[in-house]
């Protein structure tokens, strides 16, 4: 049987796959390129989450299929070197700033807004005098913000462009193993058994193939190093609440060092007149946000992480966090919900509690719990601390009736051993994006995509 051979394989089509296959045609016209993606195109995809409640797709549509989890994002890109990612560790700040606005053009190209979000210096500066009084640190960044009902025209424009410059996509199109021999990769093979052979491999599998990448690092010699695991809540309140910094930075994104632990907390996601959503990982469903560029609820959300690095002998952050999320389906037969004023009196909120309360639940099928039965207690207390600071900064934040959704947890993904071209040792392997750790946002993982691109181009 006759093996089919390209000149570049790219496993996986969330941002940093795609970014990688526009980059590499732009350098390389007429290159043999082959996108494979075992989720659905992007007009199939579908999440009943969106309707009804989470229903645990064996393949979520949400994390899975053209665009990956860029497809139904929130879309914020946010213009800074400073969030989004690692790659930093591998770039010097002015290489960073270049492909961080290289990545902004490309979304541009494709149909972002032209509209960004962002404070002029002077309320900037008054913003973080303010956060400094509250103990807290803000980091102010321009957002160009798409919003979750753009985000799919804009991947769908990629794709048109790239099927017209001559690039082969399949879709439920699963890899089952990277091949390599004498330190060289060869090709990949399909989940059916089929090989395909190809120069370059660039694997781009998203949170979603996190797992699967570290396994075949392992079988590869890849050496990996373990990232943090962010684990924590979304909190909702009613929009007003949170306008003092929505109205001039669209996102606040504020960092304190707990008093109690000295553990990092951090805002992440703000959703302003947003929803509050979830992301199924196979057996487990976690919390998440997002908001529409069209249309808007009645409330903010934003979720506040703990981040947590653990030492030796302990080498399992994603199994910790999934244990985490686990015991709050196990508790909520999906997600909890409670009210902050609960948790603080030591009690479960009730369907009637969540009824009398200010804020109204934009996440439906959440169920009315406790999540002190879940979270661990130096979380809890973090969570707690970073709320009341939070408070002091925008009076009502921590209210009796905020609500709190529990758990969201942000998997980095063991980071694998790659080069400042994002090449592992295995020659003509790169791994790039949220999957192989080096990422964890729109506008980097599509620049590591953009950084792998212009290495194969010179390679082939
Ligand atoms: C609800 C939600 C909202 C978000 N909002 C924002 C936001 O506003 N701003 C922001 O910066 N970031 C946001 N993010 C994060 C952002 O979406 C990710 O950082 C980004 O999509 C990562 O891109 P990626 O290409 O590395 O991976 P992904 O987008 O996850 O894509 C990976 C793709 O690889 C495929 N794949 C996996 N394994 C295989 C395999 N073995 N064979 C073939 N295909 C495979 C998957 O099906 C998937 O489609 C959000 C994420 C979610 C879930």
């Amino acid at each position: 049987m006759s093996v089919e051979r390209y000149d570049a394989i790219i496993v996986g089509a969330g941002p940093a796959g795609v970014f990688a296959a526009i980059e590499l045609m732009e350098h390389r016209p007429g290159s043999r390129l082959l996108v494979l993606e075992r989720g659905k195109p992007i007009s199939e995809r579908s999440c009943p989450a969106r309707e009804r409640s989470c229903v645990n797709c064996p393949t979520c549509a949400i994390m899975t299929g053209w665009g990956g989890a860029g497809a139904f994002s929130d879309g914020k890109l946010t213009l800074s070197t400073d969030v989004g990612g690692w790659l930093g560790d591998y770039l010097d700040a002015r290489e960073l700033e270049r492909l961080v606005d290289d990545s902004d053009r490309t979304w541009l190209r494709f149909g972002a807004t032209t509209e960004i979000h962002g404070p002029d210096q002077e309320t900037a500066a008054r913003l973080v005098h303010d956060a400094t009084l509250a103990g807290m640190r803000l980091i102010p960044m321009r957002i160009r913000h798409i919003g979750s009902d753009r985000s799919p025209a804009v991947l769908q424009a990629m794709y048109d462009h790239l099927v017209e410059v001559g690039v082969e996509v399949r879709t439920r199109t699963e890899v089952a193993r990277i091949r390599e021999h004498a330190g060289v990769v060869q090709g990949v093979e399909l989940i059916d058994g089929t090989s395909i052979d190809a120069s370059a491999v660039v694997v781009a599998p998203g949170r979603d193939g996190a797992d699967w990448l570290a396994a075949q690092a392992r079988s590869l010699g890849i050496p990996l190093v373990n990232n943090a695991v962010d684990i924590g809540v979304r909190v909702e309140v009613p929009a007003p609440v949170m306008e003092p910094l929505t109205v001039p930075l669209y996102e606040a994104k504020l960092i304190q060092y707990s008093r109690r632990f000295g553990d990092q907390v951090r805002t992440f996601c703000m959703n302003p007149y947003g929803a509050v959503t979830t992301e199924s990982y196979g057996t487990i469903v976690t919390v998440n946000g997002h908001s529409y560029a069209e249309r808007r609820t009645e409330n903010t959300n934003f979720a506040v992480l703990v981040s947590q690095s653990f030492t030796h002998p302990f080498q399992e952050p994603i199994t910790y966090g999934t244990s985490i999320a686990r015991l709050a389906n196990l508790l909520g037969e999906g997600i909890l919900v409670q009210r902050l004023g609960d948790l603080r009196a030591g009690r479960r909120s009730t369907e009637k509690r969540i009824a009398e309360s200010v804020v109204v639940p934009t996440l439906r099928g959440a169920t009315p719990g406790d999540l002190s039965f879940v979270l661990p207690y130096r979380h809890l207390v973090d969570i707690l601390e970073f709320l009341d600071s939070l408070d002091t900064l925008v009076p009502g934040v921590a209210a009796d009736g905020t609500l709190l959704y529990g758990v969201e947890v942000k998997f980095y993904s063991s980071r694998l051993q790659v080069g400042a071209d994002l090449q592992t040792p295995i020659t003509g392997l790169y791994a790039i994006g949220d999957g192989a750790g080096v990422t964890r946002g729109l506008i980097q993982s599509g620049a590591s995509g953009l950084l792998a691109a212009r290495a194969i181009a010179k390679a082939l």
